[in-house]
């Protein structure tokens, strides 16, 4: 994500699993709630977010949406895997009454509690499963870190976006990073109306005065980089590098104006990042700017990134393009395998921007990187700033100096390809902050703990390496 104004903190959020123990330590007979999937994946900064016992590897998602109602109609079948077997399981979904729910072509019990949704299917479960389940009603915002997130309506349609959570708010998911999976999108919109989403676009389809719009996204995606924007867009498509490009400007943002002349440089930002980063990860370029000033951000909706209004005041905008482009690789490629580790992504990002503008001749990063060093803040401890912070300068500037302090350390030779191996060999995967000082201690032949020990975990200034 990258960010234009400071965002509001977050309300502590805090759940402690029960631990399970005999009192005279003999052992205990596994009971039958070892069947029930857990309610969070086991995120220490998030204990809620996702769900354990299995693992989706597809979602294929059908909604319709009035806007002029607001209603959402959506059906969702899942395919996934039990990773134990299970008599229940829980899926995160923020309340649009089901319908109708069924588990491996059976009628299931699905009931809603807070946050989750509490899926009994008539047998238990081992191995590949599917569920489908059918909802429909008003969605509601998620009010997460960044204030209003997940399903807005706005004036001429809606716009779901949001992180660290979201997606959970328009369909019913494994929303955690660590279940990345494939989707098949299909948005039905009245006719005029667009409807963009992430991955390849495969076209649309009018009848009876409405369009329904198809996305493919093959590459697996963590659920927080789900999008749907549906209002009145100026879109432009083709394609770049043999892959389809596709970029949209909301229709009320001035034509020709800054938003459009940003978008129209995605596909040269990409390639400026593949010579620093390694290919780029997926199958489809793009970018959406919206309109709606509740979006105070920009995120890294993969291969489709969303640009909040107000990147677009200014003459050149492509330093936000180029930060979340990185993400592609930095974040959507290879994913954080916990919100703690979320610097692999942030720092990376404003890492990016720093070489943007030095690639375009506006500042050298050595100088970006001696004034935030100048002035940095090191009470936060950039590898594990807590829940709150997760947004912080801690993650992003801080993040970013580790990075060209790392690239001092080293020299640009082991540097530079430290970054290409872990976008080649993460890719598609998630990983944590001790993975990627192992990779780096590997391609460098350097004992590096102390080094980054000092850039990421302590809460004073660490000396500058001297290349
Ligand atoms: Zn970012």
């Amino acid at each position: 994500m990258g960010v234009r104004k400071s965002v509001a903190a977050l309300t502590a959020v805090g759940l402690l699993a029960s631990a399970c123990t005999s009192p005279v330590g003999l052992p205990i007979p596994v009971p039958d709630s070892a069947k029930y999937g857990a309610d969070g994946i086991g995120d220490p900064y998030f204990p809620r977010y996702g769900n354990g016992g299995y693992d989706v590897s597809h979602y294929d998602l059908k909604m319709r949406y009035a806007p002029d109602t607001d209603q959402l109609a959506g059906q969702v079948v899942i395919t996934a895997t039990a990773t134990t077997p299970l008599r229940r399981f829980n899926l995160d979904f923020t309340g649009l009454p089901i319908s109708r729910a069924v588990v491996n072509g059976s009628p299931a019990q699905a009931r809603q509690e807070g946050a989750e949704l509490v899926v009994t299917p008539a047998n238990e479960l081992t191995g590949a499963f599917t569920v489908e389940i059918d909802y429909a009603g008003v969605p509601k915002p998620i009010n997460s870190i960044l204030g209003d997130g997940g399903w807005l309506h706005t004036d001429d349609g809606a716009i779901a976006l949001g992180q660290p959570e979201s997606a959970s708010s328009w369909f019913p998911v494994n929303d955690h990073p660590l279940d990345k999976a494939t989707y098949d999108l299909a948005i039905t919109v009245p006719e005029g109306k667009a409807a963009l989403s992430n991955g390849v676009p495969e076209g649309s389809t009018t009848a009876d005065g409405w369009t329904t719009w198809s996305w493919a996204e093959r590459t697996p995606m963590a659920p927080y980089l789900t999008t749907v924007v549906i209002g009145d867009y100026r879109i432009t498509s083709g394609s770049h590098k043999n892959l389809p490009i596709l970029t949209a400007v909301a229709a009320s943002m001035p034509e020709g104006g800054p938003a459009d002349a940003a978008m129209a440089r995605t596909g040269e930002v990409a390639d400026f990042l593949e010579t620093q980063f390694g290919p780029y990860p997926f199958q489809s370029y793009g970018g959406i700017a919206v309109a709606d000033t509740r979006i105070g951000y920009a995120l890294e909706t993969q291969s489709r990134p969303v640009y909040g209004p107000s990147f677009f005041r200014g003459a050149d905008s492509t330093w936000v393009v180029a930060h979340e482009l990185a993400h592609q690789w930095f974040g959507d490629s290879v994913s954080i395998g916990g919100w703690q580790h979320i610097w692999l992504n942030e720092g990376f990002a404003t890492y990016a921007e720093w070489l943007w503008e030095e690639h375009t001749g506006n500042r050298p990063v050595q100088s970006q990187f001696d004034e935030v060093y100048r002035t940095m803040d090191w009470s936060i401890p950039t590898g594990d700033p807590g829940p709150a912070n997760i947004f912080s300068g801690a993650v992003y500037r801080r993040g970013s100096l580790a990075v060209h302090a790392l690239r001092l350390e080293v020299g640009d030779d082991a540097f530079f390809t430290i970054l290409k191996t872990w976008t080649a060999e993460r890719r598609n995967n998630t990983a944590v902050t001790a993975d990627f000082i192992a990779l780096a201690e590997r391609v460098s032949g350097r004992s590096l703990r102390p080094f980054f020990d000092a850039w990421l975990f302590r809460t004073t200034q660490p000396p500058v390496p001297n290349p």
